[in-house]
């Protein structure tokens, strides 16, 4: 497997991120060999002449499963020694800055993207190593939380950014929301940026940055303080 972040990603909707994952920075870090993306059309996996992947629950109740044979054909086909299988789903592990990281030093990682009401379960038991929820909510499909984790993950790895000193400054980065930030002109329908930031005092920048992202963070997440 060539260099770089490999993302395999399982969904019946294989086209829906083509255009998200060819622009920007993503597509550069593609060009540049960083990280791979494919989709994959579950549909080829199907065992039938209708490509079904989809059937009703055992047990009755609303909505459809995908079914476990083109999963485990799809996840067979592609996984590797060095793959880690994710199930995205509302009730997995949350997706967190942690998380994120700890995926970033992986090799290759398949993603399952459900639709309906999910996938079976014995492929959850069986084939997925790892199940990621990207919130308390429920979305109709996996592929918008697919490309959640894929964005998130990659902007971790290196040279994927163009400046690696933007990772230091994000929000979470040592546990601390970020701080405000301005740009031309330094006044606006006579709203003033912050003296500070114009003076050109490198140290007193850093210090009201900091003092800001402790404000900001004791203000709205003070959980990430403890
Ligand atoms: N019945 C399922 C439940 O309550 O857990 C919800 C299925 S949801 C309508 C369909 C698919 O969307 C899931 O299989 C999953 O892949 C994806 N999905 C929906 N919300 C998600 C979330 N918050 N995080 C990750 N994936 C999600």
């Amino acid at each position: 497997m060539p260099r770089g972040l490999h993302f395999d990603i399982i969904t019946i909707f294989p086209e829906m991120l083509d255009m998200y994952f060819r622009e920007s920075i993503l597509g550069r870090a593609q060009a540049a060999g960083l990280i791979h993306i494919a989709q994959h059309d579950l549909r080829q996996w199907s065992q039938d002449k209708h490509n079904t992947v989809d059937d009703r629950p055992f047990g009755g109740g609303a909505g459809m499963l995908l079914k476990p044979e083109p999963l485990f054909e799809a996840v067979d086909a592609l996984k590797k020694p060095t793959s880690q299988v994710i199930y995205l789903s509302p009730d997995g592990e949350l997706l967190s800055d942690a998380l994120v990281k700890e995926l970033s030093h992986q090799e290759h990682l398949i993603l399952i993207s459900g639709h309906y009401e999910g996938i079976d379960q014995r492929v959850r038991d069986h084939c997925v190593d790892r199940e990621v929820s990207i919130g308390d909510y429920v979305l109709t499909n996996g592929t918008l939380p697919a490309a959640i984790l894929v964005d998130a993950v990659s902007r971790q790895i290196p040279g994927v950014l163009g400046e690696e000193k933007s990772l230091t400054q994000d929000a979470f980065a040592a546990n601390l929301l970020s701080f405000p930030q301005y740009t031309r002109p330094a006044e606006y329908r006579g709203y003033q940026v912050p003296e500070v930031l114009v003076s050109g005092n490198h140290e007193a920048i850093a210090a009201w940055r900091k003092e800001q992202q402790v404000q900001k963070t004791q203000d709205r997440r003070p959980d990430l303080l403890k």
